[in-house]
């Protein structure tokens, strides 16, 4: 009997989880696929899974989903919208909502390895699933690899992933090279004197301070970065003080970073690091600015050979013209961490989950940004059908370019780049 995919994401949808907290979604997913007949372990890198689906000799793939949602209140209105609470780091309560549609990945994994095992006297080789925690906290392919993945299962020769996204179901977006920029998270507090807001003469001012730094901090982008060229400055928070008539000690500053490359990345991270010191200076600061990084993601770069046979067999499976080129993302993800750490290629692409009638008027009418919610909207809501026969569709035809035919000519295709 098969798995009523439709019902398992719905369920996980009503059902989110936190990152590193998903372990309900652990359960089902582990339930899954024993039932299919993988060996399965839990609680890798806290609470991720990991299924070996073995078929005799051949190549080894890995397919990676990830599972966990967002501090979001659903505002979908769905049936099976989410009312879902839980515990952010904070400590706080918070709403919890797949709104990045996690729960579209793990469904899409599901099925995908159900096709597998229908297909398995096709092929030959290896299959791993990663069902992988805490994408959101860029911090679950590190937990799963300090957990020892990469020892203690098969290692692979490809690493195979994908991202459900605001493009028309139906629709595969998939890049050759960087398809996903590198981003880091940057605490930086600067330090001033305090004192008493009628006599600033006698104090620093930390707050004119991190103004200045604010606005200088535009110039990186406007001014150092080659205009055919990509990078993102983004202040997302800045506090100081607590009253108006007294200069505060220190500011703080929360910057994302984003680049497509790592060259990119040490040319933007320097000019931030001098600009940081240099407004200090300017402001007469006795102590420099202290900057943390709070975190660190790689570019998503995907494979050039690999990412050309992975759009041909997904063509071949869902039709022509199915798969375009959406250009870099400036979002960040994890995912290649488990190909980097392996040195092997990667190829991570996104699917359609927008009703085509709806997208299509929202372009006609120029109105996408506002009429299509994005990942991490409260109104994100990937239609289920057909979204999941398309990401099972996807993934099941990318991962059979890599594993070995048994009908046919029996020539191994090189994994070699
Ligand atoms: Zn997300
Ligand atoms: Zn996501």
């Amino acid at each position: 009997m098969s798995i009523d995919l439709e019902a398992l994401y719905t369920d996980l949808h009503k059902h989110p989880e936190l990152s590193f907290h998903e372990t309900r979604t652990a359960g089902i997913a582990a339930g899954h696929l024993r039932a299919l007949g993988l060996e399965v372990e839990e609680g890798i890198g806290v609470t991720g899974v990991v299924g070996v689906l073995r078929n005799g000799e051949g190549p080894v793939v890995w397919l990676r989903a990830d599972m966990d949602a967002l501090p979001v209140e659903e505002q979908t209105g769905l049936a099976y919208a989410s009312t879902a609470h839980g515990i952010a780091p904070s400590g706080a309560e918070v709403p919890v909502m797949h709104a990045c549609g996690h729960d579209m990945h793990v469904t899409a994994l599901i099925g995908a390895l159900e096709r597998l095992v229908e297909q398995r006297a096709d092929w030959s080789g290896t299959v791993v699933a990663i069902v992988q925690p805490a994408e959101e906290f860029g911090a679950g392919a590190k937990a799963m690899i300090a957990d020892g993945v990469l020892e203690r299962f098969p290692r692979p020769e490809v690493v195979l992933g994908q991202h459900v996204t605001p493009l028309p179901v139906g629709t595969i977006g998939v890049r050759a090279g960087t398809q996903m920029s590198a981003s880091d998270g940057l605490t930086v507090t600067m330090h001033g004197r305090g004192g008493h807001g009628s006599r600033p003469h006698a104090t620093i001012d930390p707050v004119v301070m991190a103004a200045a730094a604010v606005m200088r901090l535009q110039t990186v982008v406007s001014r150092e970065t080659d205009p055919r060229d990509v990078a993102v400055v983004t202040v997302g928070s800045i506090h100081a003080g607590l009253k108006h008539n007294i200069i505060p000690a220190e500011a703080r500053l929360e910057l994302s970073l984003r680049y497509p490359d790592d060259a990119a990345r040490e040319r933007v991270l320097a000019r931030v690091e001098r600009i940081l010191h240099a407004e200090a200076q300017a402001s007469g600061a006795e102590v420099p600015p202290t900057i943390v990084t709070d975190h660190t993601l790689p570019p998503t770069i995907n494979d050039a050979e690999a990412t050309a046979r992975v759009s041909a067999a997904v063509e071949r499976a869902l039709g022509a013209g199915t798969v375009i080129d959406p250009g870099m993302f400036t979002g960040s993800e994890d995912v290649s961490w488990f190909a980097r750490e392996a040195g092997v290629p990667l190829v991570f692409w996104f699917f359609g989950g927008i009703d085509p009638h709806a997208y299509a008027a929202a372009v006609a009418g120029g109105t996408l940004e506002r009429d299509i919610p994005t990942n991490h909207s409260p109104y994100f809501a990937p239609v289920p059908r057909p979204t999941i026969e398309v990401g099972v569709s996807a993934l099941a035809a990318a991962a059979r370019e890599f594993l070995d035919p048994v009908q046919g000519t029996g020539v191994r295709r090189s994994l070699e780049r």
